[in-house]
This record gives C-alpha cells, sequence and structure tokens, in this order.
C-alpha cells in the first residue's frame, strides 16, 4: 500500500468518526482527531515498510501508543462500515487487502506448526 495512500483513507476515517461523534464541520477537526490524524503521519513518516506495507490497521508491527491504538481502533470501527457505503472501492481494497494479510499470517502460522512437528519427530528420533 503505497504510503500516500493509507494516509489519504485514514485521514478520510478519522475526518468521518470527527464529523459523527464530535459534530465537527465539513472539512474540520476537532483539536482531539486532528492530533490524532497529526501522529498518524508522523508514524507512517517513521515505518520501516516505507510504501511496502499494509494497511496501518493490518500492520503486525503496532507501533502506535497504546492512548493513540485506542482511538485509531475507535475510528476504525465507526468510519470501517460507513466506507463501505461512501467509498465502496477504498473499502473494498482495504477489506480484500485485510483477508490476503490474514491468510498470510495463517499460513505462516502452519508452517511453523509443521516446522515444529517435524522438528519433535527428529528430537524424537535421536533420543
Ligand atoms: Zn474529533
Amino acid at each position: 500500500m503505497e504510503k500516500q495512500k493509507d494516509l489519504e483513507i485514514v485521514e478520510l476515517m478519522i475526518a468521518m468518526y470527527c464529523r459523527g461523534k464530535h459534530k465537527s464541520k465539513k472539512g474540520e477537526l476537532c483539536p482531539e482527531c486532528a492530533e490524532l490524524a497529526e501522529y498518524v503521519r508522523q508514524r507512517r513518516e517513521r515505518c520501516p515498510f516505507g510504501d511496502d506495507k499494509p494497511f496501518c490497521s493490518n500492520c503486525k508491527i503496532h507501533c502506535y501508543r497504546p492512548d493513540m491504538r485506542q482511538k485509531i481502533a475507535a475510528v476504525m470501527r465507526y468510519s470501517g462500515p460507513r466506507l463501505t457505503f461512501t467509498h465502496p472501492v477504498i473499502a473494498f481494497s482495504h477489506l480484500a487487502e485485510t483477508i490476503k494479510t490474514r491468510r498470510a499470517n495463517a499460513k505462516q502460522e502452519r508452517q511453523k506448526q509443521k516446522e515444529k512437528e517435524m522438528k519433535d519427530k527428529e528430537e524424537k528420533r535421536n533420543d
């Protein structure tokens, strides 16, 4: 996911959340959400994955501070479903990527499990 695109989506979701929850005006963010948006941008700037990165919400490295992580999680919960109606293409690509990431993670887990079993067998043989 390109950094710019990723950020655009996150900011869109924060704006949606802020308008809905904090009654801010269109195109404006309340101080709390502005801080969150700024924080997200900063984290993304320093992200070791660069452009070759899943959506932040799918990322394995949870680099957000706990309080910010909670806030962004609330934003995702609120705006995620709404995005499906207002920006179906974005929502769909996000969903597709989430599924892809989950599958890849599950595959990795299975692989690890297999390796562990092989190792266990190996050790038994050596006993
Ligand atoms: Zn707000």
